[in-house]
Order: C-alpha cells, then sequence, then structure tokens
C-alpha cells in the first residue's frame, strides 16, 4: 500500500483527490489537513479513518478529537509541517490555497518524499529553492495542474528535450467581453468559468489570465524552460490541456475531457497509467478545437506574470501577494475587477528586485506587501 498525506482535503482539489483514491487499489490515507470546514473533515475521517489529521485553528482540535479519540489531531502551520515529516509517506499531494503550504511542501522534499503539487503559490514564491532541495534529494515534483501534467505526459518517461511548451488558456469568463464590461463585472459574473469548476481564487485568476501568467511561471521551474520558449494559447473549448513542441519539429498534445480527475490520479500513479476514475467516456465526435493568440492588452496580467518570471528572484512573490490580496478586494465587494491589474502593477513598480532571496526574504516581501496592498 503506497501512504498518502493530502494537504487540502476539505478544497476542490482535495475532495476531487479523494474521488480519485475512492476508485483506485494500493493506496492508504495516512492523515489528511483542512482548513476551516471541519464538519467534511470529520466526514472524510469517517470514511478515509487516517491516523493523523491537521485542522487550522486550535479551538477545533476539541471537536475533532472528541468524535474520534483514536485520531492524531494536530494543527496550524507546525501541524502541517508534523505531518509532512511523517517517513512513511510514500507521496504527499498539496491542495492547500495560498501560501501555507510552501514550508510543509519544504520539509517534505528534506524528508525524500514525493510531492504531487497543485498548490501554484509553492512554485511561484520559492520556485528555484523548491526546485533545487527536490534535485539534491532526488525527490519528484509532480504536477497537478491539468496543463502540467499534460506536459509531462507529452514528455513521456524519456525525458526528450522541449523545444517549446505551449499552454493552452480557456480564456475564462471575459474572452469575448469589452475591456469596459469587463470593469463592470462582479464576483457573480468573474465567478462564472465557462469549462472548469474551481477554487474562488482560481476561479478569479483566470478571468483575469493571472491564472495562465503564474502557470507560465510555474512551468518554467517544473520543466527548467526559458520563458521565451514557453507560449500560451487561447483553446476555449479546454479539451487540449498542452502541447509540447519537439526540436525536430514534431508536437504532441494531451487530449481529454476537462476533469481534474485525471491529472490529479496521473500525479498519483505517475510513469504509471491506472484505469480508475473516469477514464472513459470522452468521444471526439462533434467537437471543434480552436486555437488563437492570447490579447496581451485586453489581459495585461498575462504580462505582468511573464515580466515579474523573467525578472526572478523577490519579483513573483510581488506578483502573487499583491494578486492575492486584490482577488480578495474584488471578491469582498471593495474594488472594482480592472482594479486587480492596477494594484499587481502598482505593487511591482514599486518593488526593486532582489535575486535569489533566501526563503525568510520571500516571506517578509510577501507580508509587506500584503500590507502595503491588502487594505
Ligand atoms: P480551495 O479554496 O477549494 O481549497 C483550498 C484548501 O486549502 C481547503 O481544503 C482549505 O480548507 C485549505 N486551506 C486554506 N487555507 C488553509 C490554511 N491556512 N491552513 C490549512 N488549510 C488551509 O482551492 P482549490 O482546491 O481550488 O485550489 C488549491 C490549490 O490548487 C491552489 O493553489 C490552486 O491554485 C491549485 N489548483 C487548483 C485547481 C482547481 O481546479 N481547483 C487546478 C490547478 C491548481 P477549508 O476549506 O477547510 O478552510
Amino acid at each position: 500500500m503506497k501512504k498518502i498525506t493530502l494537504l487540502g482535503s476539505t478544497g476542490s482539489i482535495g475532495t476531487q483527490t479523494l474521488e480519485v483514491l475512492d476508485c483506485l487499489e494500493g493506496y492508504e490515507v495516512l492523515a489528511l489537513a483542512a482548513g476551516k470546514n471541519i464538519q467534511l473533515l470529520a466526514r472524510q475521517i469517517e470514511k478515509y479513518r487516517p491516523e493523523r489529521v491537521n485542522v487550522e485553528r486550535q479551538e477545533d482540535v476539541k471537536f475533532i478529537k472528541s468524535k474520534f479519540p483514536k485520531v492524531d489531531v494536530l494543527w496550524g502551520l507546525e501541524g502541517l509541517v508534523e505531518l509532512c515529516s511523517d517517513t512513511r509517506n510514500d507521496i504527499i499531494l498539496v491542495a492547500t490555497s495560498g501560501k501555507i503550504g510552501l514550508k510543509p511542501t519544504i520539509c517534505a522534499i528534506e524528508k525524500k518524499i514525493d510531492i504531487a503539487l497543485a498548490n501554484k503559490e509553492t512554485l511561484i514564491m520559492a520556485g528555484d529553492i523548491v526546485m533545487k532541495k527536490a534535485r539534491e534529494n532526488n525527490v519528484r515534483i509532480l504536477p497537478v495542474d491539468s496543463e502540467h501534467s499534460a506536459i509531462l505526459q507529452c514528455l513521456g518517461d524519456k525525458n526528450n528535450d522541449p523545444y517549446r511548451l505551449i499552454i493552452t488558456a480557456s480564456g475564462g469568463p471575459f474572452l469575448y467581453k469589452t475591456r469596459d464590461e469587463m470593469g463592470h463585472s462582479n464576483a457573480l459574473d468573474a465567478l462564472k468559468h465557462p469549462r472548469w469548476h474551481m477554487g474562488r481564487k482560481i476561479t478569479i485568476d483566470s478571468a483575469t489570465l493571472m491564472n495562465k501568467g503564474l502557470e507560465v511561471i510555474e512551468a518554467h521551474h517544473l520543466f527548467n524552460m526559458d520563458y521565451d520558449d514557453i507560449k500560451v494559447v487561447i483553446h476555449p473549448q479546454s479539451l487540449v490541456h498542452s502541447f509540447v513542441e519537439f526540436i525536430d519539429g514534431s508536437m504532441l498534445a494531451q487530449v481529454g475531457f476537462p476533469s481534474m480527475h485525471i491529472p490529479i490520479q496521473y500525479a498519483l500513479t505517475y510513469p504509471e497509467r491506472k484505469k480508475g476514475i473516469k477514464t472513459d467516456g470522452f468521444s471526439l465526435f462533434g467537437q471543434q478545437m480552436s486555437f488563437d493568440r492570447p490579447d496581451f492588452k485586453k489581459f495585461p496580467c498575462l504580462k505582468m506574470a511573464y515580466d515579474a518570471g523573467r525578472a526572478g528572484g523577490s519579483a513573483p512573490v510581488v506578483l502573487n501577494a499583491a494578486n492575492e490580496v486584490a482577488v480578495n478586494n474584488f471578491l469582498e465587494g471593495k474594488i472594482n475587477f480592472l482594479d486587480i491589474e492596477k494594484t499587481v502593477e502598482k505593487a511591482l513598480s514599486a518593488h526593486s528586485v532582489i535575486s535569489n532571496p533566501s526563503l525568510d526574504e520571500i516571506f517578509e516581501i510577501d507580508i509587506e506587501t500584503r500590507k502595503k496592498y491588502g487594505a
């Protein structure tokens, strides 16, 4: 049995991971970590019987403990780090949102435990540190994001050198809207993603195309590619999840119904494929596919992400933090949709980039940026 710890078990990726595990043989849930949704966590404990769990707040420990006296209940960041230090784990799937997953992930890498990574912030904030540690410890960082999973699948286990990565983007809910219409949209409009059902933060990032920009930075770190060799193509049908172009001009694509179950499962079973969940039922008949250039003027967040990635060092930390606070403010109705890009632009232009920041510096810059642009 392969032992797995799942961080963010109550979220969109977390619950879909458990659905994948329901259909996969040979996996045992060693630990689950949730945030504040302890009712759902309790139901998950009942079903999956983990030895240990983690909750975000200390006051929730008592509730879980009273229902499951035999379960070891931890809390907060220290608890997450403790779960990720357990060397009985074969793999840890990091599906927490935000920066909380970064330290536990580094800790797991140092313990030589493979990582299935959904959490983007880990690579956006500290991609150089994380990938270097992974190489030093001979640990796999397996992408859960569908685009990066598609690239991994196209590269195959022969590890052919890619010439170019082409990441597909649905274009989000505002692909066919004008800038003026976007400026007048509220959170409900921006949360209506045409293709994917995801958490709120990532859905807003899809509407600004910041999500695609963050994926470009992720791809740079995961596959060690120059930014000039990572392209984005708008593909509203979300059937091709990404392409890899090889040196001989050949292009491979991974195609399938837009569902996170497949990339989640591939990260868990890599390099093997298993039947598992929903592996049939996709038909090519009647499907249309189109591919267009992204409009960097209409979606400046995509350009800002490329620029921050190229600048490197602390620039992506600022990009990520300013974007996250701006998205929260938008979701709370405090700012307009187009203020998200303005906030990020302001934060980036005021920042003097530090190259090779330490983890402590990364966290400091993150906190500073949030304080300055979150209010
Ligand atoms: P959700 O918001 O749906 O879920 C987030 C999870 O993290 C929840 O379990 C939440 O707990 C937990 N969490 C949040 N804050 C804390 C904290 N401080 N301590 C402990 N746990 C915490 O997000 P998604 O599942 O959509 O996304 C998760 C990550 O995966 C993100 O980084 C996202 O960018 C990435 N991703 C998501 C995709 C998707 O399709 N959803 C696709 C590709 C990547 P609770 O709910 O109990 O409070």
